[in-house]
């Protein structure tokens, strides 16, 4: 197992003649990364195809060996990859960023690798007797976004691997030598062609996979838009899903809560790696009792927290990741400045320096129907509305097509379960937003998704389940 520089991490992946990958705090090119066609994804494809009886051959114990071995060499190479991610993604080293993705890329295979799924006895009875075997499905296709490169495909391949399939992943495109230096460092160890990368644009190679007859199982996670793309594209071949699309989440805060105390969970709950986050906090209902003081609190708490280039160490807020982010945040921003909503901070960027910084940005008093609230704007920007009346704001907060996560915030536990329970959305979290564990599974209600990652969910998700009935 290698114990990577930078240098020769980006060595390993960058090729001379490809896509320019461009540091996003900068605009500098930081490598180039290859750009392949409808006929080498096929080769990949055959590839992963060819390996996948062998990999599936082996015992469980054996190939959770593999991905503790894979999860070692992640950690022999922590630093390099979390510097390539920061300068291609943008996230700081430091904070619930780069470091932080690198560590949970181990935990995960970790997780995986540890977590059973043997056979189960359903029946056994006078009326009959049945076991269920989850079996591997054969070659998923594994399709991610930019938000939170490495983590997110490790969440795709980790089960899949584990359960005895093989695997052909596609990055997004502005985050590929990010993913090509976390294969490289997994290929490493494992065995050939069990896990194999292409990279290329979405309308063409990312279409293509999601189409090709040879895959069993597709594992996407971006927007909801594309993940309505891809269900069509699986219908040929009936391929099996899940959907970790897009996020809206709302909290709501409760008379009784402490501004003062929740503040910085609220905080980061919203601006976790710049707001760029699926299930941050996005739109934020705080009573009107304490609504100014919640206001002032979490805006008191934000303007402490640096943003920066990510590889200066003081860093915790990056640049967004990319310029056609950039644009839909700005735009969301100075269309709820037009409409009246009161800037508490930020909202003034400085369109002509270098990067895409967008800064802190809090707003208030805003019309809870606003294009701001109601759609998603993955950038460092949280809206907090006023109500009055709980079951208002929890009509609100349901009424959006959207309904991965969603949280409540209150010291009476009891109110907290109750609002809970009404919600609609894949995870309620109770003072706190966005905290996932791999133990625990994690998607999306309604067109956030379909399927849940993590735990036994989610190796099931990956298997094929199999009844042997009669004695
Ligand atoms: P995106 O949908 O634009 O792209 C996601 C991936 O799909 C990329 O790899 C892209 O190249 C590929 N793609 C694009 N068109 C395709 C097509 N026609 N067929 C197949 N693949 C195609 O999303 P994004 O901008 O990279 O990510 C941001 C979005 O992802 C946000 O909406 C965010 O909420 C969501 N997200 C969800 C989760 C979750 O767990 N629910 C996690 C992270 C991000």
């Amino acid at each position: 197992m290698s114990n990577y520089t930078y240098d020769e991490l980006l060595a390993a992946v960058s090729v001379a003649d490809g896509k320019a990958a461009v540091d996003p705090a900068t605009g500098e090119v930081i490598g180039n990364s290859p750009v392949q066609t409808v006929a080498e994804l096929d080769e990949l494809i055959a590839t992963a195809a060819a390996a996948q009886p062998a990999w599936a051959a082996l015992s469980d114990e054996e190939r959770s060996a593999y991905l503790h071995k894979a999860a070692d060499a992640v950690e022999a190479s922590a630093e390099a990859l979390a510097e390539l991610l920061s300068r291609e993604q943008g996230k700081p080293l430091n904070g619930p960023n780069a470091r932080f993705e690198v560590g949970g890329c181990a935990a995960w295979l970790r997780a995986a690798a540890d977590t059973p799924l043997p056979s189960e006895v359903i029946i056994d009875d006078e009326s009959g007797y049945a076991e269920m075997h989850y079996r591997p499905i054969g070659v998923v296709g594994a399709i991610s976004p930019w938000n939170w490169p490495m983590m997110i495909s490790i969440w795709q391949i980790a089960p899949s691997l584990r359960m005895g399939n093989t695997v052909v992943i596609k990055p997004a495109g502005t985050t590929e030598l990010s993913v090509l230096a976390l294969v490289k460092v997994l290929n490493d160890v494992l065995p050939e062609g069990v896990l194999n990368i292409v990279t290329g644009s979405g309308r063409t190679i990312g279409d293509a996979l999601s189409r090709d007859p040879r895959i069993g199982k597709l594992m996407f996670t971006g927007s909801t838009e594309v993940g309505k793309q891809i269900i069509a594209a699986s219908a040929q071949n009936v391929a099996r899903l899940t959907l970790e699309l897009g996020g809206n989440d709302a909290g709501i805060v409760l008379p009784d809560a402490d501004p003062a105390a929740i503040a910085e969970g609220l905080f980061w709950g919203a601006f976790i790696n710049t707001g760029q986050t699926c299930a941050a906090l996005k739109r934020l209902y705080v009573h009107d009792s304490i609504y100014d003081a919640v206001v002032d609190e979490v805006a008191k708490f934000a303007k402490n927290v640096p943003m920066g280039n990510g590889l200066e160490e003081q860093s915790l807020l990056g640049p967004l990741q990319n310029q056609g982010q950039f644009e839909i945040v700005d735009r969301l921003v100075e269309s709820a400045k037009a409409a009246g909503a009161r800037v508490v901070l930020g909202g003034e960027p400085d369109r002509d320096a270098p990067g895409h910084f967008y800064p802190t940005t809090i707003i208030a008093d805003i019309d809870p129907q606003h294009e701001l609230v109601l759609k998603e704007q993955f950038g460092p920007v949280l809206p907090i509305i006023r109500y009055s009346d709980l079951d208002e704001a929890i009509k609100l907060a349901n009424e959006l097509e959207f309904g991965l996560g969603s949280s409540v915030w209150t010291s009476d536990r009891e109110q907290a379960m109750a609002v809970a329970s009404r919600l609609q959305a894949g995870t309620t979290w109770i003072n706190s937003h966005g905290g996932l564990h791999p133990m625990v599974p994690f998607g999306g209600a309604k067109q956030s998704g379909y399927g849940r990652e993590f735990g036994v969910e989610g190796l099931k998700a990956v298997a094929e389940p199999h009844v042997i009935s009669g004695r």
